[in-house]
Parts: C-alpha cells; sequence; structure tokens
C-alpha cells in the first residue's frame, strides 16, 4: 500500500485551516509527479465503497500527473463512478452523458464503476461520445486503460468481473481529513434476489491482513485517528495470507495499532454475524459501539424469497448477541417495502421487527426491479402507490423509535469527534455509536478532535448539547 495524499481542510468547514492537521497530513511528505497538463473531473454517485474507490481512482489519476477539476468544462477527462443499486440512481449518470453530448471536442468521457458493469458496451451506442467504461472490478487496470486513451484510442473498455485481485493503488487521494475508509473485501457472493453488486462487483476478494494493518498505520502517521473498515459483507472476509484472520481477528488486530481512537466496520451480514466479533468489540474500546445490520424485512416468507439465508428468528438471535453485549451497541439496518408478493401481513411482520429490535437508524427503500437478479422475473405486483404508502408508515414509524432512543441520552455526557460548524456558533460532529451531536462550545474547538458533550435536547435524527468545560 503507497502513500497517502491529503487534501487541505478549507474545502469542508470554510473555516480556517487548522495549522496541526496539515503538519501531521503532511502534504508536503508525498511527491506527486510533474503536471502533465491534464485536468480531470470525477463525480461519484451510490455507497462508501464507490466513494472510497473514487478515492483510489482519483490518486491512479494524480500519479500520472492529471490535475483535479471542480468542474466537466475545465476538465480533459470527465469520469462519473456509478450506482445501479435502484433505476433512479442508474438515470443519474445518462442524464449527465446528455449534459456533455456537445462538449470540447477533446474531451474525454469514462463511466466507471456499477452502471459500467451493468450496461457494458451499450453505453457506447447509448452515448457514443463515451470513451471509457470500466467495471470496479477491473480498477487495478487503470493505469493500463488511461494510456490507450492518452495514446489516441477512442473506445476502451475494462469488464473482466473474474479476478481474484483486489484494488489496491499507490496513491489514494482521501476527502475526508478524520476518517479514512479502507477496504477489506470487495466483491459479494452472495445472491439476494433484488441485488445487482454480485454482477456488477464480482465475487468475494478479500485483502491479505499484512496490508489492511500496514494502510491503517500509514494512515495514522498521517493523523487519521479513526478508521472505517468497508466491504458489501465485511463480516465474509477471509484473509488469503497464511495468517488466516477472521473478520474479528482482524477488526482486534486493527485496533491494536497505536494512536487509533476509533474504528468503524460496513456492512456487515447476518449469516456471518458471529459472538466473536461483539466480543472483539466489548474487548477494544477501539472499536465503536455501532453495528449496521441490514434485515431488508421482518417477514420469513420474504426474506426466503430475497434469498436472504436467514429468517426472522434467526435474525433477532444476531440482534439478541448485540444486546448482550457488556457496551450498548448501536444497532442500524436497511429495509426493503413493496418486494414482489410482499402482503400486508408480511409488512406488518416489518413493522413489529422495528418495535421488536429499536433500531437507532434505518435505510429504508421501495423495491426497484433491476437487472442481472433474479426478483427481475417476480412480478412486481405491489402498486407504486401502495410502495409509498407502506414506505412513509414505516419511516414514520421508525422516527419515533429513533426519538424515544435519542431522548434517552439527554442528561447524558458523550465523547464526539469535532467534524465541522452545523451553523454560526454550534458544531457538529459523531458519537462512537454513529449519531449526528449538534453542539455549543465557549471556543472554537479544534476539526479532528475529540470532546466531552453533555446531551441537552434529542431529535430522531441528532442530538443538541453544549461541550463540557
Ligand atoms: S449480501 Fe446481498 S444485498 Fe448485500 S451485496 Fe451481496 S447480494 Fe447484495
Amino acid at each position: 500500500m503507497g502513500n497517502q495524499i491529503h487534501i487541505p481542510l478549507t474545502a469542508l468547514t470554510g473555516g480556517p485551516l487548522q495549522p496541526s492537521r496539515l503538519a501531521a497530513g503532511g502534504v508536503g511528505a508525498t511527491e506527486l509527479p510533474p503536471a502533465s497538463g491534464r485536468t480531470f473531473y470525477l463525480e461519484t454517485f451510490g455507497c462508501q465503497m464507490n466513494v472510497h474507490d473514487s478515492e483510489k481512482v482519483a490518486g491512479v489519476l494524480l500519479r500520472r500527473g492529471y490535475r483535479q477539476v471542480d468542474s466537466p468544462a475545465e476538465a480533459d477527462l470527465v469520469l462519473y463512478n456509478t450506482c445501479s443499486i435502484r433505476e433512479k440512481a442508474a438515470q443519474k449518470v445518462f442524464s449527465r452523458l446528455g449534459q456533455l453530448r456537445h462538449g470540447e471536442g477533446h474531451q474525454l468521457v469514462g463511466v466507471l464503476g456499477c452502471v459500467a458493469q451493468q450496461e457494458g458496451e451499450r453505453i457506447f451506442e447509448r452515448a457514443p461520445w463515451v470513451n471509457l467504461v470500466c467495471g470496479s472490478a477491473s480498477y487495478r487496470r487503470l493505469p493500463e486503460l488511461l494510456a490507450e486513451l492518452e495514446s489516441g484510442r477512442r473506445r476502451v473498455v475494462g469488464l473482466d468481473t473474474d479476478t481474484d485481485e483486489t484494488f489496491e493503488t499507490e496513491f489514494t487521494r482521501r476527502d475526508n481529513p478524520f476518517r479514512a475508509y479502507v477496504t477489506i473485501i470487495e466483491g459479494c457472493d452472495k445472491s439476494c434476489a433484488y441485488c445487482v453488486v454480485p454482477f456488477t462487483r464480482g465475487p468475494e476478494r478479500s485483502r491479505t491482513s499484512d496490508s489492511i494493518l500496514a494502510e491503517v498505520r500509514s494512515l495514522v502517521e498521517l493523523g487519521y485517528t479513526e478508521v472505517q473498515l468497508l466491504g458489501q459483507n465485511v463480516n465474509s472476509y477471509r484473509d488469503p495470507s497464511p495468517r488466516r484472520m477472521s473478520f474479528a481477528e482482524l477488526l482486534d488486530a486493527v485496533a491494536q495499532i497505536p494512536g487509533l481512537r476509533r474504528v468503524r466496520f460496513t456492512t456487515s451480514h447476518p449469516r456471518d454475524f458471529h459472538p466473536e466479533i461483539v466480543q472483539a468489540i466489548d474487548a477494544n474500546p477501539v472499536l465503536c459501539d455501532h453495528v449496521h445490520l441490514p434485515v431488508q424485512s421482518g417477514s420469513t416468507r420474504i426474506l426466503q424469497r430475497m434469498n436472504r439465508e436467514y429468517t426472522r428468528e434467526q435474525y433477532l438471535e444476531r440482534v439478541e448477541i448485540i444486546r448482550r453485549a457488556r457496551r450498548p451497541i448501536s444497532l442500524t439496518t436497511d429495509l426493503i417495502v413493496g418486494f414482489p408478493g410482499e402482503t400486508e401481513a408480511d409488512f406488518e411482520q416489518t413493522l413489529t421487527l422495528l418495535e421488536e429490535v429499536g433500531y437507532d437508524g434505518a435505510f429504508s427503500f421501495k423495491f426497484s426491479p433491476r437487472p442481472n437478479t433474479a426478483a427481475l422475473s417476480f412480478p412486481d405486483d405491489v402498486p407504486e402507490e401502495e410502495k409509498g404508502r407502506r414506505l412513509a408508515v414505516l419511516q414514520e414509524k421508525q422516527r419515533q423509535i429513533q426519538l424515544r432512543r435519542n431522548q434517552a441520552l439527554v442528561g447524558s455526557t458523550v465523547e464526539v469527534l469535532v467534524e465541522g460548524r452545523s451553523r454560526p456558533g454550534q458544531w457538529t460532529g459523531r458519537t462512537s455509536s454513529n449519531r449526528v451531536v449538534n453542539f455549543t462550545s465557549p471556543r472554537v474547538p479544534n476539526l479532528g478532535e475529540y470532546l466531552q458533550v453533555c446531551i441537552l435536547a434529542a431529535g430522531p435524527h441528532s442530538l443538541v448539547g453544549e461541550q463540557v468545560i
């Protein structure tokens, strides 16, 4: 794992740069190659995996001497890193490409990520001014693909998913100066009926524990105190090196790295969520007390149609493991309403599960039929209007649960990592349980500082407090 490039902080806060932070980051420490005069624009859609992939793609381009610009109009190379989890997300890239139709003659255009893998060379038919189509499983070939573009080729593709390699780069341009993403596993071997990921990101490939630990150490040297381990299914991690570390062992090893204050991980799959993970959290205060455990539905019948490989009861057993931890661990989830065949009774099961578990947060969506998924052939028999009604009912119920759980924290003192200003005179940051806290302070806190904050009030999505002096 190579050098890390550190981006100055002004972009995030608009406030003065915190000298201490920059020194630690050491922009000067990593010499960029001479500028080639070429510029690139990179826009990212979708999940944290895509955000981190873009950080690495930008690192590859900076390593080639490109300079990043803020608008497509200024760029020699325009890149969109895309998401195809729902139809709406996929359509976004085609509307962007439409805007480039009459772009600068010399401009090169590339589509990366999940829509690239899903649509492949059909993109050239829909948008003939596109020059590069590259899926995430082919990113390790980016230097070679860019060389082909620079040599004058006008249609270049990277669509191979049959690989056991992961995307590791010499340079990674990191956007967030507080929380550093570290991919530990790519792809997915499961086949949930509604999900495009196995097709768009390919089979599971885990990085060696040594390369992950080395990357985290180099991030700590750069001044990072929080890292987030990423994967479609982090708890399916299988160390390919002779050390054969399990996910829980990897968590423990990362937590031992001096200088780290917080370690997060996302996303977990309930089938592979074992007690050792909670034991690791209990044994290491550095491991954050937050688990994201997508359930998708509360009905075993629908879970089986989704091919989620667990029942409602088995999912609740995992929740019980988490609830038995010595530390209170916040639990969040993902939910889909209106999956083909979902009856009112199935939906009621999802609502009762929300009550039974008491989630601290939930991302919820209407079912959207996707190409290259088993559910595409299922009759999409829940009317759109009814999907909308169920989503609204679910979100209102979850909002009340979150409000109740956040109100229980009023009067308590929590540790907050300061991430920025929320409004004049008020700062914002997150707790270890991943709650957003907006707070006042008698002084200007340092970004990236850890402060004790007394909670004075609570809303469904955030807490309000004042710094404890
Ligand atoms: S576990 Fe299921 S939902 Fe998650 S990425 Fe894999 S196929 Fe998609």
